[in-house]
């Protein structure tokens, strides 16, 4: 599957703000947003010019996209599913975006970054209700169980996850087993669950524009 390749921080001094997508790097002095908050490119110092009403809700859509990691074609598929879905638009897409097991094995701590839980998940490491599952956008639901692969607890990189695991902190809506390498989904998360710094709300009408 296509996928963006480029620098990832790049994607942050577009947007102005941290999305986080490097792990521990965005929490360190290294990170681009608090060494250079420009945006890229030659013009990039120069003074920004005040977005239209559809400039804030393009830029805001970027945001959420980037900060998931997910290609265009796959965002649209999963706001459809959002609108689609009874109750706010813009509260079921944030819980469709939360609930990807990508995210999830995120949240869980199993990886430092979305891209590198989702490349955990695409390389099979994990099982969700005991049953191999490789796809990072699949939905987890209340009371599925996400826990890391026999085959793949040996290993070196989830033996020493496992001893960092103590320190990370999961949300409200997720229980952790450590030993079991295992997550369980306790709820589906709701708006007030999810500490995300968007404004979803600009996303819904990009779409519905
Ligand atoms: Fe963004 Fe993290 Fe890079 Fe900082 S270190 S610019 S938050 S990806």
């Amino acid at each position: 599957m296509a996928r963006y390749t480029g620098p990832v921080c790049k994607l942050c001094r577009r947007e102005g703000v941290k999305l986080f997508l490097k792990g521990d790097r965005c929490m360190s002095p290294k990170c681009a947003i608090e060494r250079r908050n420009t945006r890229p490119g030659q013009h990039g110092a120069a003074r920004q010019r005040k977005l239209s009403g559809y400039g804030m809700q393009l830029r805001e859509k970027q945001k959420v996209r980037r900060t998931y990691g997910v290609l265009e074609r796959q965002f649209l598929r999963e706001y459809n599913e959002a609108a689609r879905r009874p109750g706010k638009t813009s509260d079921n897409f944030i819980q469709i975006l939360e609930t990807r097991l990508d995210n999830v094995v995120y949240r869980l701590g199993f990886g430092d970054s979305r891209a590198q839980a989702r490349q955990l998940v695409n390389h099979g490491h994990f099982n969700v209700n005991g049953r191999k599952t490789d796809i990072a956008s699949a939905l987890v639901k209340a009371g599925d169980v996400i826990a890391v692969r026999d085959g793949s607890k040996g290993t070196e990189y989830f033996k020493t996850r496992a001893l960092m695991l103590a320190q990370k902190a999961v949300p409200g809506w997720l229980s952790l087993d450590i030993p079991g390498l295992s997550g369980r989904v306790i709820t589906l998360p709701s708006r007030g669950d999810v500490e995300v710094p968007f404004d979803e709300a600009l996303v819904v009408e990009y779409y519905q524009r």
